[in-house]
């Protein structure tokens, strides 16, 4: 274990991706307290509000599962059992499931909050040895757009940037993200960059005024979904000052001359009248861009969660590589990880797409690279089922068993209620959990208790490619065991050989070993290694030796087959559902600043209930009076498929037309109809397979 003074660990923020360093103490009555770590290369001791109150949510042990549950049919209620009962059991179905049906006629959908070593286990029981690719995580909910963007315009999927590339930047467009209240720390940084040297530019882009707004020198307060045609307009205008850097265009790039034509086929003009923004502010953010030395493109779930998601992150990255704003101290495209492990899950390929280090699905070389390391079956060339995908699979009944470790579809998933259905009609369902809140437990077959945060130990990889390692400080409670373990010991039920690892520290050495050679490659890196080091960002080689922040790229060498980048055209052809007579108004979902997810941890601590104690829907004042709703109203919100009650909340900070609700909540007194998700839609992205949370057409009420 880290441990830095007796009983003091040092460990990491188990909610966003920024990856702050906390140190975890053991007072002497048993109950944790936890500090920033001042030692630490992200946060230097600094923690948000969610992290700063980590501590009410490990001591509170209230809710949680204390031992394995079983049903033996849908129609017996659960019963205590013993781990070996639950697990014999879940194999036995499992096994009949896959000779009858075939291996992917059962799927694993985890959880941006799983370590690595949990990801690295779970693929490869599934891919390796069971023989299907059915394994998705609600990472297909917030990233998988920007990773299929960073893929088709650098080759792979590598944030090229580093925090530290803050500092170095003068000019910062943040579209999509309220950093201020999603990626705290980091923001705090911007800010301070931004107090100690005035002419450093902030443009925001968002629908709504944010408090990430409040130190910006442009808000352009676009239109929902009009995002690739803002980003195209700006092209055009750095494309007519002669603000593009011509030699990196043509050193290091392909698809130029087929972009420029693509942005000149609308006016800026025409743009801004699309966007909803003025003319003006669209010339001077382009100015800002021209005149920058360093260029911080950030973005998170308002361009990947997206029908158009992926051209979105095209677009934006497009404006990166016209200006060769990449591969340099303060400039690159940043994509800022959602949750705490998102990286570190595609790191050992914990997508239904993704093979580990990177390696494609498709690419049949690959396949047997990695068959031949883990010595099981072949791995399956068919791209496994998406989050979406599997719910759907479930309720068609193509699907009959799933596996739902750390997270909880029924509040998460869009169009919410075809989840329920989907779980319903399963024919088999294990949720693997630490709380006894969420509602997916209701349909479970099997229920897992899991150790939480601190009871059990891994690494997690942030934002910037940071590794750090996470120390056991507890034990689990109750017979709740590490997830790791649990799925280690289904894989020898099942009677596959490969799962036997020692600790968490040898699983970590089998994922190293994997990456040898590719781009990610940590083979380098061991507990004692990263652990002494503090945090180590990849690629981490054997022999490196760790001496600063890292970006990539830095030679211009990209990771495509020509090592150039490749400048997509993108078209701005919005595909959401759009509003008509009947739901005439643009429904958008976020985070809220205190809240994580689906709040089985800081739904527990009543600190964080005092920013926003319950679900409002923002509405703009014109919009409600139009409709005689006054502020504290109880509304009615309803889309094509369910309906929400809650409390109006009147605002000018969203853009008329356009309302807003947060996505945190689920069942609140026994009343579902707090939930966003029961009024968008499952349209996603048709590459990413990404949901398009962020517009749905609704009609609002007054109740
Ligand atoms: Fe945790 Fe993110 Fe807050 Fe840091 S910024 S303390 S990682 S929630």
């Amino acid at each position: 274990m880290s441990e830095k003074k007796k009983n003091t660990f040092e460990t990491t923020c188990c909610y966003c991706g920024t990856g702050c360093g906390i140190l975890a103490s053991v007072t002497k009555n048993g109950k944790v307290d936890v500090e920033g770590n001042p030692d630490h290369a992200v946060n230097k001791g600094m923690l948000c509000s969610k992290g700063m109150n980590l501590h009410y949510t490990v001591n509170d042990r209230s809710d949680r599962l204390l031992y394995p549950q079983m049903r033996f049919n849908k129609n017996m209620p659960l019963q205590r059992v013993s781990w070996d009962n639950a697990l014999d059991r879940t194999a036995a179905v499992f096994k009949t499931f896959i000779d009858k049906y075939g291996p992917d006629s059962v799927a694993f959908y985890v959880s941006g909050q799983c370590l690595t070593e949990e990801y690295y286990v779970i693929n490869k029981l599934i891919k390796g040895f069971i023989g299907s690719n059915n394994i998705d995580t609600n990472s297909r909910l917030c990233m998988s757009s920007a990773v299929v963007g960073y893929k088709m315009a650098l080759g792979e999927d590598s944030v090229p940037v580093c925090y530290d590339d803050i500092e170095h930047a003068d000019c910062f467009f943040v579209t999509g993200a309220n950093p201020a209240w999603c990626h705290p720390i980091i923001w705090r940084r911007v800010e301070a960059h931004k107090a100690a040297n005035p002419n450093v530019k902030i443009i925001v882009v968002d629908p709504r005024k944010t408090d990430s707004c409040s130190v910006a020198d442009i808000h352009l307060q676009i239109n929902p979904g009009t995002d690739v045609t803002l980003n195209n307009a700006i092209g055009r205008l750095l494309i007519e000052n002669g603000r593009i850097n011509s030699e990196f265009l043509k050193n290091n790039t392909e698809g130029f001359e087929r972009y420029k034509e693509q942005v000149f086929e609308r006016t800026v003009a025409e743009a801004a009248s699309i966007c909803g923004v003025s003319l003006n502010d669209i010339k001077r953010t382009a100015a800002y861009i021209g005149a920058a030395k360093g260029f911080l493109t950030m973005w998170t779930m308002g361009l990947n969660q997206s029908a158009i998601g992926v051209n979105k992150n095209l677009s934006l990255i497009n404006l990166n590589l016209i200006t060769g704003h990449i591969g340099k101290p303060g400039s690159g495209p940043f994509s800022l990880t959602g949750q705490p492990n998102a990286m570190g899950g595609r790191e050992v390929g914990g997508l239904s797409n993704l093979l580990p280090a990177h390696r494609n699905l498709n690419n049949p070389l690959h396949r047997k690279e990695i068959q031949e390391f883990w010595g099981g079956a072949a791995i399956s060339e068919k791209p496994g089922l998406t989050a979406t995908e599997m719910f759907e699979a479930l309720e068609n009944g193509s699907l009959k068993a799933i596996w739902i470790i750390c997270t909880n579809p029924l509040v998460s998933l869009p169009d919410v209620r075809q989840a329920e259905r989907a779980l319903k009609k399963a024919k088999f369902v294990v949720v693997q959990e630490i709380s006894n809140k969420p509602e997916t437990l209701a349909y479970a077959d099997v229920i897992l208790p899991a150790a939480a945060w601190l009871e059990k130990e891994g690494t997690m990889t942030n934002s910037e490619r940071r590794i750090s390692h996470l120390a056991k400080v507890l034990e689990p409670v109750g017979e709740a065991l590490p997830d790791r373990e649990i799925i280690c010991r289904f894989a020898q039920k099942m009677g596959f050989s490969g799962f036997d690892f020692k600790n968490d520290a040898d699983v970590y050495e089998e994922h190293a070993a994997l990456t040898s050679g590719t781009s990610i490659d940590v083979s380098g890196l061991n507990y004692e290694l990263i652990k002494g080091l503090k945090t180590v960002q990849w690629p981490f080689p054997k022999d490196s030796i760790q001496t600063e922040s890292k970006r990539l790229f830095e030679d211009h060498r990209f990771l495509t087959p020509s090592k150039k980048a490749i400048i997509h055209s993108v078209g701005d052809a919005i595909a959401s559902e759009q509003p008509d007579d009947n739901f005439p108004l643009i429904l958008t979902t976020g985070r809220t600043r205190d809240q994580w997810h689906t709040m089985s941890k800081t739904g527990k601590v009543n600190k964080l209930k005092q920013h926003l104690a319950k679900a409002l829907l923002e509405i703009h004042p014109d919009d409600a009076a139009s409709l005689q709703i006054k502020d504290g109203d109880i509304v009615s919100v309803n889309s094509r498929r369910g309906e929400v009650q809650i409390k109006a909340s009147l605002t000018n900070a969203l853009k008329r037309g356009v309302v807003f609700l947060p996505m945190h909540w689920g069942k609140v007194l026994n009343s579902d109809l707090n939930r966003a998700n029961n009024l968008t839609n499952n349209l996603v992205d048709p590459v990413s397979k990404e949901p398009d949370f962020k517009f749905c057409a609704v009609k609002v009420s007054k109740y």
